[in-house]
C-alpha cells in the first residue's frame, strides 16, 4: 500500500507533477533548467510563463506585480513592514503562531496594533473585528488559513486600508477576488509546489516612495520588481515545480474544480470526526479549514495508539503540530479523494477495534 501523505508542509505533490519534473530533469540530451544560466531564454520564459499562469488563475488586474522570491513566507514577515508606506501602525489579526511571527518582525521596525485575537481560546476560532477602526492603520495583516489550528477566513474585512494576506496554506485552493488584496504572499511548499521560494502578488501603490538605495536591496520589493524576480540567482527548481503545479491546476479545470473537490474532501472528514466516538473537532464550526483538518481525542492512550495505528496503515504526517498536539490531516489541492476515504475507513476500523478490545 502506497503511503498517504497528510503532512502540513512540505506536503503532497500530485504524481503527474513529480513525473513531469523528473522527465524534464532526467533528459540528458538537452541541458535541464537546473544547470543553465538564469539569464538564458529558457529560464526567462519559465519565469514569464509561471507569472502569466498566476495572473490567469488569480484573474489579476494589470496593476498587480507578481514576484517569485527566496526565503519562504517568513522573509515576507520581515519585508512587508519595511516596504509598506505610512507612519502609523501596522494592524494584525492574531490567529496563532504564523501571525505572531509576523508581529514579532513588524515590531522591530514599526508600531503594531493587534486588531483582534483568538488567543483566549487556543486559536480555535477566527476573531471578529467589526468594532475596530481600521482607517488609521497603514495596513492590516491577516493569515487566511491557520495551518496549525485548522481555522480559515471565509470572510475578509472590507476596508480602504491596504490588506496584506498570508495565504501560505490556502493559496489557489478556492475562488477569491484576489484583486481585493493589496499584498498576497505564500510559501511554495503547500499548494504551489515545493520548498525554496514564495509567491508575492502586490500593488505597487502601497510601497514606500523614494530611492531604491533606502532599503537593503534584497529586502526591497521595488528592486525585485525592476529585476523581474532575478535580482540575484533565483531558486529555479522551486519555480519549475510551481510552474508544473499551476499547469496541473489548469488541467484539472482551474480553481473552481479544485475548490469543489477541496470542499468534498474536507466535509467528508469533518463528518467522520463528528460521527466517530473517539474523536472530536475543537475548531469553531463556522471557521473550520478546508486545508488543515485538526482534531483530537480526550485520552492520551487513544492518541498514542491512533498515531501508531496510522503509521502501521501507511497514513503519514497525521500528528498535530507540536504546539497543539492531537491530529491534523492536511488536505491540500494535490490530496486525492481516495486518500481521504482511506483515512476515514481506518478511523472507522480503529473505532471498531477499540470498542472490541479497548486497545
Ligand atoms: N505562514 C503560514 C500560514 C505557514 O503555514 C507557514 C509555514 N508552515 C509560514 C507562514 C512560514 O513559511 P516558511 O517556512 O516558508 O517561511
Amino acid at each position: 500500500m502506497k503511503e498517504c501523505n497528510f503532512y502540513a508542509g512540505p506536503s503532497i505533490l500530485d504524481n503527474g507533477i513529480v513525473s513531469k519534473a523528473i522527465k524534464q530533469i532526467s533528459n540528458r540530451e538537452n541541458l535541464s533548467v537546473l544547470e543553465i544560466s538564469h539569464r538564458s531564454d529558457k529560464i526567462v520564459s519559465l519565469f514569464e510563463d509561471t507569472k502569466s499562469m498566476v495572473r490567469d488563475l488569480m484573474n489579476l488586474d494589470k496593476t498587480k506585480e507578481v514576484l517569485f522570491l527566496h526565503g519562504g513566507a517568513s522573509l515576507q514577515f520581515a519585508m512587508i513592514p519595511l516596504n509598506i508606506k505610512g507612519n502609523g501602525d501596522a494592524g494584525f489579526i492574531d490567529t496563532g503562531i504564523w501571525s505572531k511571527k509576523a508581529i514579532i518582525e513588524a515590531k522591530k521596525v514599526r508600531n503594531v496594533s493587534i486588531v483582534g485575537s483568538s488567543r483566549d481560546d487556543l486559536y480555535n476560532y477566527i476573531p471578529k473585528i467589526e468594532d475596530y477602526d481600521l482607517s488609521a492603520l497603514d495596513y492590516l495583516h491577516l493569515t487566511s488559513n491557520n495551518t496549525i489550528y485548522g481555522t480559515q477566513f471565509f470572510e475578509f474585512p472590507k476596508c480602504e486600508t491596504p490588506l496584506v494576506v498570508d495565504m501560505s496554506s490556502d493559496v489557489l485552493s478556492r475562488k477569491l477576488n484576489f484583486n481585493d488584496f493589496d499584498l498576497i504572499f505564500a510559501g511554495f511548499q503547500k499548494n504551489l509546489g515545493t520548498t525554496g521560494g514564495s509567491l508575492v502578488v502586490l500593488d505597487k501603490s502601497i510601497l514606500k516612495e523614494g530611492n531604491e538605495d533606502e532599503l537593503l536591496s534584497m529586502l526591497d520589493y521595488k528592486v525585485h520588481i525592476k529585476a523581474k524576480s532575478m535580482f540575484n540567482t533565483p531558486s529555479v527548481f522551486s519555480v519549475l515545480m510551481c510552474n508544473l503545479t499551476l499547469k496541473w491546476i489548469m488541467e484539472q479545470g482551474g480553481i473552481d474544480v479544485i475548490e469543489e473537490r477541496n470542499q468534498v474532501k474536507a466535509e467528508m472528514l469533518y463528518n467522520e470526526i463528528e460521527r466517530n466516538g473517539l474523536f472530536y473537532s475543537y475548531v469553531n464550526k463556522r471557521d473550520r479549514s478546508l486545508m488543515n483538518v485538526c482534531f483530537d481525542t480526550d485520552n492520551e492512550k487513544i492518541e498514542a495508539d491512533f498515531l501508531a495505528f496510522c503509521n502501521e496503515q501507511n497514513i503519514i504526517g497525521i500528528k498535530g503540530h507540536r504546539s497543539r498536539g492531537g491530529f491534523r490531516a492536511s488536505l491540500y489541492n494535490s490530496m486525492p479523494l481516495e486518500s481521504v476515504e482511506y483515512l476515514i475507513d481506518r478511523m472507522k476500523l480503529f473505532e471498531k477495534r477499540y470498542a472490541r478490545k479497548g486497545i
